[in-house]
């Protein structure tokens, strides 16, 4: 159950409003890496989440952004709070002016609704555990831009402890994922195809204009990796040789893809 204590999670102050700045936080009140899509994601992870130990985490990270909301809801609202009756401040954002009463709705800082459709929630821990890394990263870079396009020390303070939980949340997240034990790529119980999963595909040839090279690293080269020229451009060579495409030989678009 939720219970209401009336104070906030970390104090807020504002010295002077910046109406255009508080349209900006509106992207942490109702944005896609926002605080309620992360209160919501992690809390409905959670009520899916049959390991006790690891559900208790969700619903404790969850509850801590619902706290978030509050903060970011009441600094946004702050500095928003002049639109109301000042016709140059109104002039930042009409639909928070006159729709809105210079107050805090779930929009994000272009005025798009908050939708559901932001959360990631699969039904798999692990799945999830690595959908909540990311999504802590996403909304630690919003803050730390947010942070840098303010000039008011108040609004800085706030922002930096919100920024610096979502480390500590990525902490969390990252250490729970590790204690499953799970390979790094053991996702799900059917195992991927043995040598197509090492395969990388080449998909480029040549020098891009911005001098992009057809590159070699870890992500292509060595350990089991190998390297395997483009199925579409194997077949475009066999082509323009007049030889038959690898697919139609074997009748297997997937087998074509092994040569
Ligand atoms: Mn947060
Ligand atoms: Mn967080």
């Amino acid at each position: 159950m939720y219970h209401h204590i009336k104070k906030l999670m970390y104090t807020v102050q504002v010295g002077t409003p910046d109406p255009r700045f508080g349209n900006m936080l509106l992207e942490q009140f109702g944005g896609a890496n926002g605080e309620l899509a992360a209160a919501m994601q992690y809390s409905i992870q959670g009520l899916n989440c049959d390991d006790p130990e690891r559900k208790d985490m969700l619903m404790d990270i969850g509850t801590e952004e619902l706290s978030h909301l509050e903060i970011v809801g009441t600094l946004a609202r702050m500095h928003l709070k002049p639109m109301k009756n000042n016709r140059e401040s109104a002039e930042v954002d009409p639909l928070i002016a006159i729709a809105g009463g210079g107050g805090v709705a779930l929009h994000n800082s272009m005025g798009d609704a908050w939708t559901a459709d932001y959360l990631k929630i699969t039904g798999e821990l692990d799945v999830d555990l690595r959908s909540d890394i990311a999504a802590e990263a996403r909304a630690k870079i919003v803050y730390e831009r947010l942070i840098n396009f303010s000039d008011d020390p108040g609004t800085i303070d706030a922002l930096q402890f919100l920024m610096t939980r979502e480390i500590t949340h990525m902490k969390a997240f990252t250490a729970a994922l590790e204690s499953l034990g799970k390979d790094r790529f053991s996702i799900g119980s059917i195992p991927p195809t043995p040598e197509l999963v090492d395969q990388y595909f080449d998909d480029s040839t040549g020098t891009g204009d911005r001098g992009e090279p057809n590159a070699r690293g870890p992500w292509n080269a060595g350990g089991s990796w190998q390297l395997v020229e483009a199925p579409a451009f194997s077949a475009l060579k066999s082509e323009e040789k007049g030889t038959r495409h690898p697919t139609e030989e074997n009748g297997s678009g997937r087998k074509s893809a092994r040569q």
